[in-house]
């Protein structure tokens, strides 16, 4: 059945309220492409209002600025909690609009939880240092709030990036303005709807559907908006880079794409490296910034791998993913699932050999079966651009300094990967691999602890872990003059 699809309209200042424009758009569930709601589309007049309830709720005597900081981490506990209680609902709602499987859903709706508490605890760690300044002075800093946030949110795992960001900016005291994507706005919706029911005060989140012409791009240009945190394309991460300092100068923290390097060494466990190969980029049908998209396999067990992950792929079940038996869903629409049969089609023009998948599951919905293709080139569209689909692309290499040197080759750097039973070999690839994440023989491991970020085009800054509210904070030092000798 069906989840319920209880918010479909903006929340501005704590209320429901329509656009202004009264203009609405559809959302659809991928699973067989028929259309679920109608949401309420925002625009500049509605982001308006939400920076100005945002802008209010950040005056230095608002209920939330007078709150301290343990309060803040106390109100993120209580909506850890609701996530908590809601577990179930907000997973089917994220499969229903997202098209993810449940069982991942339910991992991400858990990720989130841990994301708010940890994010609870950090609320009242925030501090600054005193410092031995030279002269007959005292110094010492403050870390405080940047100000209003425009927080804008990629389609493909929706309750973890509104996690991500959304705890991190309240941790740090600051109030925000979200901006859903297009494709997947109903699991946002019902977050602010428990953000409310745990008590924050109006005006601290705002959350606004939309598009990104409209909604987001008039959260890139108000002057009000101290910071933008974008987590999309590396194409749309320029531009907000570009638009971001146009007005006023917003502080920018960009995860954007990857094109990850995943390397498979002779002397690696082989029936490990070749699951974890294939959750890798399969996982969310490929739709992960972490896909394990360029798969380096050494020379001496090609072959054998080859075979292997052939069969793994063939296997896979692909089903409804509400379904808990599913082992693969559909892809988000139709748009993204032309894309991908587009680079299909390009990988066999190029000449890398399909084994198997790679077509449409189906008469209804966005399913794509599985594809591998192996003989695949450095040079080759499928090897350079970000697909964000179920396509394993498997290289050949015959040394660690040559795939090193191939894995760098590209202007993406966000995660990389190497399953090896030499620890030495492992050491080396860690430090010469340009990428923000190195995975030794384990993919996917994403914890709430530790830094998550790019290299070279793959964004700017870090989230997770315990810097990642500086992001959201600006530091001021003061100094008070005071004679040393009474
Ligand atoms: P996208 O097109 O870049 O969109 C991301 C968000 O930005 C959406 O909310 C979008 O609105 C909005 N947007 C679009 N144009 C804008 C503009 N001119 N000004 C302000 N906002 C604008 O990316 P996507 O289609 O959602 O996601 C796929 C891509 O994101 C992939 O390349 C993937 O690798 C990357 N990604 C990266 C990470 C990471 O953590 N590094 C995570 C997830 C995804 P609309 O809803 O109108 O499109
Ligand atoms: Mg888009």
């Amino acid at each position: 059945m069906a989840p319920a699809i209880k918010y479909t309209k903006l929340f501005i200042n704590n209320e429901w309220v329509d656009a202004r424009s009264g203009k609405t758009f559809e959302t659809c569930t991928p699973h067989d492409g028929t259309v679920t709601a109608r949401i309420a589309e925002g625009d500049k007049a509605d982001i308006d209002l939400a920076v100005s309830a945002a802008k209010a709720a950040f005056h230095r005597n608002s209920e939330w600025r007078l709150l301290d900081a343990s309060a803040r981490g106390r109100l993120l506990n209580k909506f850890a909690d609701l996530i908590q209680r809601d577990t179930q609902y907000l997973a089917e709602l994220e499969s229903y609009d997202n098209g993810m499987l449940i069982g991942f859903a339910m991992r991400n709706v858990a990720m989130a939880e841990n994301l708010a508490r940890y994010n609870a605890g950090l609320a009242d760690k925030i501090q600054g240092d005193t410092i031995p300044a030279d002269g007959e002075v005292f110094s010492y800093t403050l870390k405080q709030p940047v100000g209003v946030c425009g927080l804008i949110l990629p389609w493909n795992v929706p309750i973890l990036m509104f996690a991500a960001k959304v705890t991190t900016a309240l941790a740090a005291g600051c109030t925000v303005v979200v901006k859903p994507a297009e494709q997947s706005p109903l699991t946002a919706l019902a977050l602010a709807a428990l953000l409310n029911e745990a008590g924050f005060p109006p005006g601290v989140v705002n959350v606004v559907p939309g598009f990104g012409p409209g909604a987001g791009s008039s959260l890139t240009h108000h002057p009000d908006v101290a910071k933008i945190s974008f987590t999309g394309s590396v194409e749309v991460g320029k531009l907000i880079q570009r638009t971001a300092g146009e007005v006023n100068l917003k502080r920018v923290s960009l995860e954007l794409g990857g094109k990850n390097p995943l390397v498979i060494m002779n002397d690696a466990d082989l029936e490990l490296a070749v699951r974890t190969a294939a959750n890798g980029v399969f996982a969310n049908q490929g739709q992960i910034c972490l896909a394990a998209s360029r798969l380096y396999v050494q020379s001496g067990i090609y072959d054998q791998f080859v075979q292997k992950a052939v069969d793994f792929a063939k296997n896979i079940k692909i089903g409804n993913p509400s379904d808990p038996t599913s082992r693969h869903g559909p892809q988000i629409d139709l748009e993204m699932m032309t894309k991908v049969l587009g680079y299909i089609e390009i990988g066999k023009q190029e000449g890398a050999k399909l084994m198997t998948g790679g077509d449409c599951v189906g008469d209804k919905g966005f399913y794509i079966q599985p594809a591998v293709f192996i003989n695949v080139t450095d040079d080759m569209t499928i090897a350079k651009e970000e697909i964000f689909g179920p396509v394993q692309c498997i290289l050949k290499f015959d040394t660690l300094e040559d795939v090193i040197d191939r894995a760098n080759n590209t202007n993406y750097g966000l995660v990389a990967g190497i399953f090896t039973s030499n620890i030495n070999t492992a050491l080396q690839f860690s430090k010469h691999v340009q990428a923000g994440t190195i995975w030794v023989n384990n993919w996917l491991v994403y914890n709430v602890q530790v830094p998550f970020g790019g290299f070279k085009d793959s964004g700017l800054g870090r989230e997770k872990g315990m810097d990642c509210v500086n992001a959201y904070l600006e530091v001021k030092t003061v100094t008070v003059a005071q004679p040393k000798k009474l």
